[in-house]
């Protein structure tokens, strides 16, 4: 609200039906807002690379078997190995489950004769937004929302 009645978000779309009261008078419950100036200034966000970060570009799926991957079981899997050079990089960590992360052991995906899904990249940062909302919200998303997720009304 404060962004608001500063002129750096403008109003989407509202709540039906919800206001916001203020002392001195009623206004309409934003539900979609946009920030009118970035508040980056150079170039596009960047997604910090990070476990948390990792798991959600791989949508909580192993990126061997596919079978999702509850977060508290996740394995961070270095697709070339630590030990043979392999670097902490978005490019060469998937997440991957147990059985699949045991299987491969110390070897390339080749060698083990394992296939990756995807190959891994930097993700975007509306990729991963849009499915921390889509998780967070399930079926209460509300429908306001959809076309600006991408998602059929
Ligand atoms: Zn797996």
């Amino acid at each position: 609200m404060v962004w608001w009645a500063a002129g750096r978000v403008e109003i989407l779309e509202a709540w039906e039906g919800r206001t916001i009261r203020t002392p001195r008078t009623e206004l309409p419950m934003p539900s979609v807002v946009r920030f009118l100036r970035s508040r980056r200034r150079h170039g596009a966000p960047t997604i910090r690379f990070s476990r948390d970060s990792v798991f959600a570009r791989d949508r909580g799926a192993c990126q061997y078997c596919g079978k999702e991957v509850p977060r508290r079981d996740g394995t961070y899997d270095h697709i070339t190995p630590k030990s043979r050079g392999g670097q902490t990089l978005w490019e060469n960590i998937v997440l991957a489950c147990r059985p699949c992360n045991q299987r491969k052991g110390n070897r390339t995906p080749s060698e083990a004769g394992m296939h990756l899904r995807v190959a891994p990249q930097r993700p975007s940062f509306a990729a991963i937004g849009t499915w921390q909302v889509l998780v967070g919200f399930g079926d209460t998303l509300p429908r306001a929302w959809r076309p600006y997720l991408g998602l059929d009304v």
